[in-house]
This record gives C-alpha cells, sequence and structure tokens, in this order.
C-alpha cells in the first residue's frame, strides 16, 4: 500500500502556514473545520513535508507541527469527501453528501408534445455523480469544458454518444439538458459499474444506457452501425458526439469519431492539452472547428459537419 507524507499543522493562522508552505509544492491540503486552524497538507515526497515542517517551524513558531504517513486509501476517501458539488452554466453536478436543495428541471419526457416552457429551460440541471475510480466528478476542466460546450446545442430530440463515459457524467447531464436518449461507452468495465451506479442516483433520468465498448476497435466501433449490431440501442447515428479522452487518442481515431454523427450534428473533444490542440485540430480537418476554450492549460473543442 502507498503511504503519502502529510504534515499535520495547529494552532497557527491557516493562510500564513498556507503561504509558507506553497513553496514546498503541496499536493492536497485538507483543512479541520471542527477544530478551527487545523491543517492536514500532504506532499508527494517525504523531503518536501520535512522541508516545510522547518519552514513552518521557523516562521511560526507557535505552530505544533506532526509528520504523519497517510495510508493511500485513507488520502483517496477523505480528499473525495471533501469535494463539493460543481456548477458548470445551468448543470450542476454533485456527489451524493452534497446535493444543493435547488428547483430543478427533471429529465424531459422523451418525445416533448409541447416544447418546454422557456422559464423551465432556466433551472438548473441537478445531477448526482459519486466520486470514485471512474473519471469525471466535474472537478477536472476537461469535464467542465464538455459540460460547457454541451449546453452551447439545443439538444431537443438529439440522441447523445459518450465515448469515454468515465462515471457517465456527460451523458447523463446530456439526458437532462434535454437529449432525447444519451449513450455512453467506455472500454474499462470499472468504469461502466460505475455510471450505472451513477444513473441509479439520478433516479429522473431514463433512456440512458452504458455499456462497454472500445473506441478504437473497428469491429465494436462502426459509426451507428455498432448499436445496430450489437441489438442495442438507437437504431440511430448519433446527433452529438462527446469524446473526452486524449489528444494521442483523439488523433488516432479520428476518421472513426468524425463518421460517428449525423450531418447537421456536432462533435465536442477534450482531454487534449493546449500543446496537443494543433494536432488534433489537423486530424479532424474535414470537419468545420467551431468552438474552442482552454482551461487550465486543457483545451475544449466543438466540431460541426455543416
Ligand atoms: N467522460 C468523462 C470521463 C472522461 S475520462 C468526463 O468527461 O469526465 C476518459 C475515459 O475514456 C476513461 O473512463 C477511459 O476508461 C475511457 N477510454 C479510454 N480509452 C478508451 C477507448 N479506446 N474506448 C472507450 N473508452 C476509452
Amino acid at each position: 500500500m502507498a503511504f503519502f507524507p502529510a504534515l499535520d499543522v495547529d494552532n497557527a493562522d491557516s493562510d500564513l502556514v498556507l503561504a509558507v508552505v506553497d513553496d514546498y509544492s503541496p499536493t492536497a491540503i485538507e483543512e479541520h473545520h471542527e477544530h478551527d486552524g487545523a491543517l492536514t497538507i500532504f506532499f508527494s515526497d517525504p523531503a518536501a513535508r520535512d522541508a516545510a515542517i522547518e519552514a513552518v517551524r521557523r516562521a511560526i513558531p507557535t505552530a505544533r507541527t506532526t509528520a504523519r504517513e497517510v495510508d493511500d486509501e485513507d488520502w483517496a476517501r477523505r480528499s473525495q469527501e471533501a469535494l463539493g458539488p460543481v456548477t458548470v452554466g445551468r448543470v450542476v453536478v454533485a456527489p451524493p453528501w452534497a446535493v444543493p436543495d435547488l428547483p430543478t428541471l427533471p429529465a424531459p419526457p422523451a418525445l416533448p408534445a409541447l416544447p418546454a416552457a422557456p422559464a423551465l429551460a432556466a433551472l438548473p440541471a441537478l445531477l448526482v455523480i459519486r466520486p470514485s475510480m471512474a473519471f469525471g466528478t466535474g472537478h477536472h476542466a476537461t469535464t467542465r469544458l464538455c459540460l460547457a460546450a454541451v449546453q452551447l446545442l439545443n439538444l431537443t430530440g438529439t440522441f447523445v454518444l459518450d465515448i469515454g463515459t468515465g462515471s457517465g457524467v456527460l451523458a447523463i447531464a446530456a439526458r437532462l439538458l434535454g437529449a432525447e436518449g444519451a449513450f455512453g461507452i467506455d472500454n474499462d468495465p470499472d468504469a461502466v459499474q460505475c455510471a450505472r451506479e451513477n444513473l441509479a442516483l439520478n433516479p429522473g433520468v431514463n433512456r440512458v444506457r452504458f455499456e462497454l465498448g472500445d473506441l478504437t476497435s473497428p469491429r465494436s466501433f462502426d459509426n451507428a452501425g455498432l448499436w445496430v449490431a450489437r441489438g442495442l440501442e438507437p437504431l440511430r447515428p448519433a446527433d452529438v458526439v462527446m469524446a473526452n479522452l486524449t489528444g494521442a487518442l483523439l488523433c488516432r481515431t479520428a476518421p472513426a469519431l468524425a463518421n460517428a454523427f449525423a450531418p447537421g450534428g456536432a462533435l465536442i473533444v477534450s482531454g487534449l492539452l493546449a500543446e496537443e490542440r494543433d494536432a488534433v485540430v489537423a486530424a479532424f480537418q474535414p470537419l468545420d472547428l467551431v468552438w474552442e476554450v482552454e482551461e487550465d492549460g486543457w483545451v475544449g473543442l466543438g466540431f460541426a459537419r455543416l
């Protein structure tokens, strides 16, 4: 089991402590709200932690400091529990223990007989995602970029394909934002399991499915034919494809992704770094680049086939 070098600090002004330890590249900070001014600070190696202890003792002689090794699981669990809701436009992604009390929009009917009242369209779309090993709590810039991009589209009546669904966050959000249905695939069985569990945490959301699938396997990914061949819904090509992967994988699979959505639809990609941006845009050359945003060195791109 891995251990993380940590430092407990007590009896000192938290802001001052954080300013002092900042030079030693802390990897995470845990504030103990139940005990004012107490902090646990994590470092990537014991040397950095030990140097930070010296610095805190020098700068704040009254501070009580304790070096500690925190086991892997304990840290993962506790840092996850500290996670709160994330808001991107109308979308609010909340862990089960911090669901805000908001007037929210239920998932729309699959085939709306009447257009949604404009007032309803402004209500937040709240989804519950349990932080786990599956990527996609909303705390990473690339997830937020995809959530921002998809809100620029009118999803009413559309079918959304989410490739590399992780926690399922993008597929569930798309359905809440008006898509008629959403389908998430991932090549990691644990992610598919997590996505299904997350769907169950959102009982108002129907017409969302998660299946094991690999984007790089031509047999399992062949435009909409994939879903037809495997007897899965839906029997139509996607209107919107979302793929939050990596720059290298996007470049390699660009032809498949570019063919995965119907004309008039859109492709949203992220997971690429700013320095990979040009290569990814070039790989999707036949499509029109219609949206681009960078956050924390990560890039989100939106393509259309006009
Ligand atoms: N869509 C989520 C998760 C993105 S993380 C979000 O935006 O937050 C990327 C996910 O892609 C991971 O869950 C990973 O398992 C999956 N993935 C990586 N390679 C893949 C492939 N070849 N086919 C399908 N999924 C893949």
